[in-house]
């Protein structure tokens, strides 16, 4: 019998852990997201313009928005224009 040195519960593959919780992930700006934008009790800080719905990350609002509040017949010219100009920051 062969038995190699592999340590049940530990995976190579997600070396790197949150400070604050048990979650590990494969990368470390994976894992620094997770720290800064969801570990814990975070407000989202992303709001949708359109509803009152809350993203934790930016990402997640951008499939929202494009989820929910992008008609295609829209897409074209009104609302896009629009919605460009009212961007402020
Ligand atoms: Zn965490
Ligand atoms: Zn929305």
């Amino acid at each position: 019998m062969s038995e190699h040195s592999i340590r049940p519960g530990y995976s190579p593959d997600s070396q790197f852990a949150c400070r604050y919780c048990d979650k590990r992930y494969k990368w470390k700006s994976t894992m620094r997201r997770h720290e800064q934008d969801e570990c814990g009790d975070k407000e989202p800080k992303f709001q949708c313009m359109y509803c009152p719905y809350k993203a934790r990350q930016k990402g997640n609002l951008g499939v929202h928005v494009r989820k929910h509040h992008t008609p295609p017949e829209q897409v074209s010219d009104i609302a896009k224009s629009d919605i460009d100009q009212n961007v402020q920051n």
